[in-house]
């Protein structure tokens, strides 16, 4: 792997990390749901509004959790944008679901809402959508078709901690959520991820499925006298060794989002005179959102130019890079019926995007090297 002067991403580390991993093994505890894993419960709790927060080895698991709890079967159809990742689509697809890739919105890159009330059919088992860079999706929307349609939402808010939608934490609307620590998201243990439950009625079952199918949780509580096989499950919770580094983070979150914003920002100021002469789209935040500073996007007029510009940063040693490729045409998509032309802006927006380093350990004069190369690069 060729190593950049200013990479795309670093993971942040805090200092303190370390210790909270030395405090984990000293307490003899390093399986899950130990002291550490409730401190992440209760910080993800307050940030999210969550009525319930389960940590989980990544989001691709919190995401299959979700499909196993809404009992997703063969021939259920799921809808999601096509300009998302794969873990979301898969989760649903290993149950047995026919994915419904719908297109995106021009401005906030999030999953088309009056493209999914055309979607909604009788077999439609759940909504997906991902708050793409943090940045909210129509969330009234979204919810109001769901309850009409008594379709449950899956909020997938892999981008989107701390963000927020009209006032209220993403996370907080759908009947569940999810969450990734990922070393490429603002908050990270290297892999790991989290389940949030905002629906009464999946609690339990949440904690059993987490739990390789036994009611282990109520057990460790005194509610039962023994623990047993009740239902299916698997293993997803992660050991209290990442707990451990992640709790340091969520300590600090305030810190990570803070510096966060102030690039982002930063980027914005720099890179705006220049993008209007050039053609060039910066990213949209509309005012009911407030988003997650999770990402810095580029939107060049076309794919060429698109190209050029991520060669002319790699020749300064700076790594700027592309985005998702549309899943309705990748091998798997076009298997479920995928076409060139059904999802047009997916298409479009595909392949004249590019990602600035955004990270928190960037420093100003890395940042103002940044600005000068993408000025330059076309
Ligand atoms: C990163 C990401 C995931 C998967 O996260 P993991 O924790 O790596 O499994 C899912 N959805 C979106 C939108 C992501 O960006």
């Amino acid at each position: 792997m060729t190593e950049y002067r200013i990479p795309f991403n670093r993971p942040p580390v805090l200092g303190g990390e370390l210790q909270a991993i030395e405090q984990a093994l000293a307490q003899g505890h390093l399986s899950g749901d130990g002291a550490f894993s409730r401190e992440c419960h209760e910080l993800l709790k307050q940030v999210t509004a969550a009525k319930k927060v389960l940590l989980t080895t990544s989001c691709t698991h919190a995401l299959e959790m979700s499909a196993l709890l809404l009992n997703i079967q063969p021939g259920d159809e799921v809808i999601l944008p096509s300009y998302g990742f794969v873990s979301t689509v898969n989760a649903f697809v290993l149950r047995g679901a026919k994915p419904v890739f719908v297109d995106i919105r021009p401005d906030t890159l999030n999953i088309d809402e009056e493209l999914v009330a055309k979607a909604i059919t009788e077999r439609t088992r759940a909504i997906v959508p991902i708050h793409y860079a943090g940045v909210a999706c129509n969330m009234d929307r979204l919810m109001k078709l769901g309850h009409t349609h008594g379709v449950p939402i899956v909020e997938d808010n892999a981008h989107g901690l701390f963000g927020r939608y009209k006032g209220s934490p993403l996370g907080s609307f759908g009947s569940l959520a999810t969450l990734s620590f990922h070393e490429t998201k603002n908050i990270t243990c290297g892999e790991g991820g989290a389940l949030l439950i905002n629906d009464e009625s999946l609690m339990e079952r949440a904690e059993i499925i987490r739990e390789k199918g036994t009611n282990r949780s109520r057990f460790f509580r005194g509610e039962v006298d023994k623990y047993s096989w009740v239902d299916v499950g698997s293993s997803y919770l992660p050991s209290e060794i990442l707990a451990a580094y992640l709790a340091v983070q969520l300590r600090r979150s305030e810190d990570i989002q803070k510096r966060r914003k102030t690039i982002w920002q930063t980027y914005y100021a720099a890179l705006q005179e220049w993008a209007v002469a050039h053609d060039v789209r910066l990213p949209v935040v509309p005012e009911e959102c407030e988003q997650a500073f999770h990402m810095f996007y580029v939107l060049f007029p076309s794919e060429e130019l698109r190209d050029r510009a991520i060669a002319r940063m790699k020749a300064k040693s700076i790594l700027s890079v592309f985005h998702y490729l549309p899943l309705h045409l990748s091998e798997m998509g076009l298997q479920f019926g995928g076409a060139p032309g059904q999802c047009k802006v997916t298409e479009d927006i595909s392949r004249r995007l590019a990602r600035l380093p955004l990270y928190y350990s960037l420093t100003d004069d890395d940042q103002a090297d940044v600005c000068r190369a993408v000025q330059t690069c076309l």
